[in-house]
């Protein structure tokens, strides 16, 4: 049990300082509830900024961990850009292991619905990686 939950990523959402109206259509509270309760993460929790110089030190502590994250944000490609050195620095590969999702403009549950599929293909491809 303790090896499957160390495999666990972390869910960190970003909450864009949370005056952003993209959240405006879901109440984050019961988003980051659901998601750090009902799905397989290892916990979850919200940053308010994670790309302001706090954040980047907050990473720099957090990715130690060496532990894969999903980050619900603003877009992909956007994470990839701002996250790039922090993962690098920690040794990471942004690649594989940042599952970057913009849950912007969404209901909560269609953001929990979205968590939870990336969730299902993260699994699905360490399975394949295994079995290789
Ligand atoms: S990382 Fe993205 S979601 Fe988070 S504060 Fe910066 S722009 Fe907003």
């Amino acid at each position: 049990m303790e090896n499957e939950n160390q495999k666990q990523p972390g869910f960190i959402m970003c909450v864009c300082t949370g005056k952003c109206p993209g959240f405006a259509k879901m109440d984050i509270w019961d988003f980051i509830n659901q998601v750090r309760v009902e799905l397989p993460v290892e916990y979850g929790f919200i940053h308010p900024q994670l790309c302001e110089e706090d954040g980047d030190r907050f990473l720099a502590d957090f990715l130690k961990a060496h532990r894969k994250v999903v980050i619900g944000g603003c877009a992909p490609n956007m994470q990839k850009k701002l996250f790039r050195d922090a993962f690098a620095d920690a040794g990471l590969d942004i690649t594989k292991d940042l599952i970057p999702l913009d849950i912007r403009e969404m209901t909560t549950q269609e953001a929990v619905d979205k968590v939870e599929k990336a969730l299902e293909q993260l699994e699905e491809l360490e399975e394949l990686e295994e079995a290789e």
